[in-house]
């Protein structure tokens, strides 16, 4: 199969990565997961009319004197016993109940206190004022989180606030990673000849985490053929979608597809039109999606923003794509090779977006300064300062 175009292979990943089972867990264990039905409020919110100020409550109609007498307290969480006169009033403080009789609280910054009573305007007064009635936030039954919203914050409290405890959402896939190469070492050790650092592991964690993803698990395996298949073989059975970095393209070692395909794991397609990243590989296997990622880092870090981000939102309930797509004008010239998309580290601010130096795909000096990637279109081999051009912006990824 030759090198499929990038907008195929996106599409193709997006195909491959249906939404996954639900799972039905305390709220705090599923932080930003996508809630899978429509969530009703068991109870009213507020319980009870409640008072919205620090102030004195009474039945508005009730209210003809200038001087009112004060009988009892409504504090939160000790409500007033019993009913009050017409005529009279409690004192009652924010988030108290509204005792039986009342239906109106004055603001304390209203009225003058004395020993036992409150001395007001009558005229004043607008029944219900100040007053959180019963349900005013969401009624029994009603839909308070619909399917498809995201566990946020926010959505958390309001779960919380009407006492429910557990949701069921989408749930999260498990993501294992591979690291392959004879060569790499794990800083800080010191490096032999030869030998580099492995940045891979650490920024496959690091852009997992990002999303709140904890990788399943991280293994390093040498570029020795039985080795990277006994590895692969367990790596496939304990994740919903396995990374591999490194292996994939040509090499005398790059034994990562044959690898793949003889564990079972079908080529969707391996080389997209791109740049970096062009040896990238993608494959499915019962449920369990699998990417080659290059070695190079720059490459994993533009391939895992571009199909892996979309493939884990995707599974997850998510919309597919994870960066803001935007136009700015370049601000600066930029050559690349026909019939390759290519994606440029980018710094985009108010007058338009920086090409950065240092595009290789083995350096990430620039990739650390980067807020975005440029999109450059196959077809385009030159493009001069101050044409338009499509970004990717890197920010809020998994919103
Ligand atoms: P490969 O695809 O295995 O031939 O790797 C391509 C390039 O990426 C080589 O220069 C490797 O040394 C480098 N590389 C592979 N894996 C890593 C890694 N985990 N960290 C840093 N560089 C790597
Ligand atoms: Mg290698």
């Amino acid at each position: 199969m030759s090198a499929v175009r990038v907008e195929e292979a996106l599409e193709r990943v997006i195909e491959c990565s249906s939404p996954r089972a639900t799972v039905h867990g305390p709220l705090l264990s599923l932080v930003g997961c996508i809630v899978s039905a429509d969530v009703q409020s068991p109870t009213n919110s507020p319980p009870f009319h409640q008072s919205a100020v620090d102030g004195y409550a009474f039945k508005a109609t009730s209210i003809n004197e200038t001087h009112i007498s004060i009988v009892g307290s409504s504090v939160a969480g000790m409500p007033y016993v019993g009913s009050v006169g017409d005529g009279s009033c409690v004192r009652i403080l924010t988030g108290a109940e509204l005792p039986a009789g009342t239906d109106t609280v004055i603001m304390q910054e209203d009225v003058t206190c004395t020993i036992g009573s409150i001395v007001l305007d009558p005229d004043n007064i607008e029944q219900g004022s100040n007053v959180r009635t019963r349900g005013s936030q969401c009624k029994e039954g009603e839909v308070i989180l619909k399917a498809g919203s995201k566990l946020t914050p926010a959505a958390i409290g309001l779960l919380a606030s009407v006492g429910i405890s557990e949701v069921t959402c989408i749930a999260p896939p498990s993501i294992g990673i591979v690291i392959t190469g004879n060569e790499l070492t794990q800083p800080p050790e010191p490096l032999a000849p030869g030998a580099i650092y492995d940045s891979n592991g650490y920024m496959l964690t690091a852009a997992l985490l990002d999303g709140r993803i904890e990788p399943a698990f991280v293994v390093h395996v040498k570029d020795d053929e039985s080795a990277i298949s006994s590895t692969l073989q367990e790596a496939l059975m304990n994740c919903d979608v396995l990374l591999v970095t490194g292996g994939v393209s040509v090499g005398d070692y790059d034994y990562v597809p044959t690898a793949l395909s003889s564990l079972g794991v079908s080529k969707q397609f391996h080389k997209v039109m791109q740049r970096p990243g062009k040896p990238l590989f993608f494959g499915t296997h019962e449920g369990g999606i699998v990417f080659g990622l290059p070695g190079n880092p720059a490459s994993v870090l533009t391939c895992f923003y571009e199909y892996v981000v979309p493939c884990i939102r995707t599974l997850s309930g998510m919309t597919p794509v994870g960066f803001r797509s935007s136009m700015a004008p370049i601000l600066g010239s930029v050559k690349t090779k026909l019939g390759l998309k290519t994606f440029l580290k980018g710094r985009l601010g108010p007058r338009g977006v920086e090409p950065l130096p240092d595009q290789e795909s083995y350096k990430l000096t620039s990739f650390a300064d980067a807020n975005c990637l440029i999109v450059i279109e196959a077809e385009d081999t030159e493009v001069n300062a101050g044409t338009v051009v499509s970004v990717h912006e890197l920010v809020d990824l998994w919103s």
